[in-house]
């Protein structure tokens, strides 16, 4: 008789047995009841919004009346990732950052091996990049320095348009074709600066979803890194997980609602996010890399619905700087759900955003 290494087909049910017992000890056997968490912090500039549902664990009220104290580990934990990933990797503010630390040696050519997650990033926002036709492009850091719409809209600022000879000499930096890998080492010619604002807020719901995904006492999540948001998992009572779209013109309200299975990753972009008006014109903060100024494509707002982060914020930008004949073509060459609100309030959607946006509710 062939001899299993499990043993015979008895001894396996004690053994499973043990096993379950186990499982049940430190995931609570799916019969502790799952409880809601839920808060709302800063980090990377924005707000973050969690909804964690957390099966046993503390915060558990069990049946018997018992109670465990609520910590929000899970939500905590997820705030301090946020916070490494901006001081440690992605901003070219935070002093020491990997970002700011390449910046730092713009003054001549720099030739940096970059940590292999950096390199990991970069690859993929290189690729969108070029397949935009350079419309994302993170090597825009002195352009964006220039007109310093983060805060001058923070401050409901003056501001002064830039001259074209400042934004001219700032354009002359710039250019994601003008930087080169080579094995490991990324090669930026002098004055270039990166700036991966459009994209950071997406990196940050790819890691939480990695950790979610650590986490098998978390049913299921949905956070938001400002205009990015991840969901993951289910809800208790398995109803989709409902994403409101800010309406772009209408401060306080919302243009429509996405309803959501699953894990799905979501990124808007607007002109109505960060902007300075001068003379009745609008100055935002999505640049058009071709001419240095911010973009006029006829939109005032894009959201994108895809598996990605990072491809979701990326290719938020992207569209809203190509407009929406050649925004809706990018989002589908990667099997992107997009939503383009055009200036004048027409909606330009893909065949799969129209089956899980409603307008209104
Ligand atoms: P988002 O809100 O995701 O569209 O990103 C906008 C931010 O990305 C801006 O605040 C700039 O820091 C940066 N940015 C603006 N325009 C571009 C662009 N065309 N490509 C890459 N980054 C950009
Ligand atoms: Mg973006």
């Amino acid at each position: 008789m062939k001899r299993n290494i499990w043993g015979s087909r008895d001894a396996r049910i004690p053994i499973a047995a043990v096993l379950l017992g186990l499982t049940c000890l430190v995931y609570g056997c799916g019969t502790a009841p799952v409880r809601q968490q839920s808060r709302v912090d800063t980090a990377m500039g924005t707000i973050v919004t969690q909804t964690l549902y957390v099966r046993g664990g503390s915060g558990t009220v069990y049946e018997n009346g018992e109670s465990e104290a609520a910590t929000d580990a899970e939500s905590i934990f997820i705030m301090q990732l946020l916070e490494e990933l901006e001081g440690r990797e992605l901003s070219w503010r935070a002093e020491g950052s990997e970002v700011a630390e390449i910046n730092a040696g713009a003054g001549g050519e720099v030739h940096v091996v970059p940590s292999s997650s950096l390199r990991e990033i970069l690859g993929q926002i290189w690729q969108i990049s070029a397949d935009s036709d350079g419309a994302l492009d993170v090597t825009l850091g002195r352009l964006s320095r220039l007109w310093n719409m983060d805060e001058l809209a923070a401050e409901g600022g003056q501001m002064s348009v830039p001259s074209i000879e400042q934004v001219r000499s700032a354009l002359e930096d710039t250019g994601y074709e003008r930087a080169r890998f080579s094995g490991d080492a990324l090669i930026l010619p002098a004055g270039m600066q990166l700036d991966l604002g459009a994209v950071g807020k997406g990196i940050a719901c790819d890691r939480v979803s990695a950790y979610l995904h650590s986490q098998p006492q978390i049913t299921g999540a949905v956070v938001a890194v400002g205009g990015s948001v991840v969901t993951y998992g289910q809800k208790p009572d398995g109803s989709p997980w409902k994403v409101a779209i800010i309406h772009p013109r209408e401060e306080g309200s919302y243009l429509g609602v996405l309803s959501l299975t699953g894990e799905q990753y979501v990124s808007t972009s607007g002109d109505y996010e960060r902007y300075v008006t001068v003379d009745g014109v609008r100055y935002h903060h999505i640049l058009d890399p071709a001419t240095g100024y911010p973009a006029r494509s006829g939109l005032c707002s894009v959201t994108i619905v895809c598996d990605g982060g990072l491809t979701a914020d990326a290719l938020s930008t992207a569209c809203f700087v190509l407009g929406p004949e050649r925004g809706i073509a990018l989002a589908e060459n990667y099997g992107a759900e997009a939503l383009l609100v055009s200036e004048d309030g027409a909606l330009h959607m893909t065949e799969g955003m129209k089956k899980i946006f409603s307008v209104g509710e």
